[in-house]
């Protein structure tokens, strides 16, 4: 049974994840790129590593989540990474959302130390990672994955296991093709329901119930109604996702044509300056070409002249 984990990036989900670890009773390390972001982890009983390799020493598992592919560059493959700590009966997670491709290059190098290694990217954002109720996909051997189903019970309210190296990755990429698809749907939506001069406190009613709901289309939609934009899965990383979809289907020779209105409405979106926003605020590239803002009538009016409008 595993009782001891590095955890390796503490951001916006890694942070949540590293806590339920402390609270399951794991014995901890964490290490992060901005060191304070550790603190709180020290004074919990966590040590703090100087260094991913420094990180990684004398643990069973080592977990890490972070942004991008060039943070896994650094992190797992730079100097004083992960591979040159790590040794021969560890095991590694990667639960960062980049190409399949890299996922196997990750799993090469660490065989070649004698390391099991899965990628277990996850759905959901900050508020399911710190509820443990993030939905996660795993893939690598099986009985290494056996291994640690305990330790993602800890942080998970679904795992679905893929098969081999890689394929958590893929699904992690086809999910948010159908995430960046909704979430462009939404806010073409509401645009389009603002220039109608809809009520949008009653649109977001219909959404919430019609047969094309769904959890992220009411949680967005009513967030972009208050106008509120901070952020629990940035705009400039949703940019990244989308870009890592169009070349992993572009490598598949799989269409993905609406991808690349996402893709030119989420950079548009970052021009303007809204890139650390949430990536609802890929509106903002709408409202813009639209002239409109879209947010609920009459903040602070009666229910009696919202329902009469
Ligand atoms: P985040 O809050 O921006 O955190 C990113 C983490 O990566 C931080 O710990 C950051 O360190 C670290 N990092 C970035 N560049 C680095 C570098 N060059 N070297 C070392 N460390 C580096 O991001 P997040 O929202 O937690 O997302 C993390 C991953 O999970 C991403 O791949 C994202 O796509 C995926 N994901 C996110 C969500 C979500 O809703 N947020 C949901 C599912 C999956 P610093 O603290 O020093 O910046």
């Amino acid at each position: 049974m595993i009782k001891t984990i590095s955890y390796l990036g503490l951001g916006t989900m890694g942070s949540c994840m590293a806590s339920n670890l402390l609270k399951a009773g794991y014995k901890l390390t964490v290490w992060n790129r901005s060191a304070e972001k550790c603190e709180t982890f020290a004074r919990k009983g966590a040590r703090v590593a100087d260094t991913p390799a420094d990180a990684v020493r004398d643990t069973e598992l080592v977990m890490y989540c972070l942004s991008n592919e060039e943070a896994v560059e650094e992190v797992v493959f730079g100097a004083k990474g992960i591979l040159s700590g790590i040794n021969e009966g560890q095991i590694a997670i990667d639960m960062s959302t980049i190409l399949p491709a890299t996922s196997l290059r990750e799993q090469e190098a660490y065989a070649k130390r004698g390391v099991d290694f899965l990628d277990v990217p996850v759905f959901g954002s900050k508020q399911e990672s710190a509820d443990a109720k993030l939905w996660i996909m795993a893939a690598g051997n099986k009985a290494v994955f056996e291994k640690v189903k305990p330790v993602l019970e800890h942080l998970g309210q679904t795992i679905h296991y893929f098969g081999k190296n890689g394929n958590a990755t893929a699904m992690k990429l086809v999910g948010n093709l159908i995430v960046a698809l909704e979430l462009e749907a939404l806010a073409e939506g509401l645009v389009l329901a603002q220039k109608a001069g809809l009520n949008l406190t009653t649109v977001m009613e219909v959404v919430k119930v019609a047969d094309f709901r769904s959890p992220l289309l009411v949680s967005n939609g009513q967030n972009i109604l208050k106008r509120n934009f901070s952020r629990s899965f940035a705009l400039k990383l949703m940019l990244k996702d989308a870009d890592l979809i169009g070349r992993f289907s572009g490598s598949l020779e799989s269409p993905a044509p609406a991808l690349r209105v996402v893709q030119k409405n989420l950079k548009s979106a970052v021009a303007l300056g809204f890139g650390e926003e949430n990536a609802s605020a890929i509106i903002r590239a709408l409202e813009k070409e639209a002239g409109v803002e879209v947010k609920a009538r009459g903040a602070g009016r009666s229910k009696e002249t919202e329902q009469n409008d």
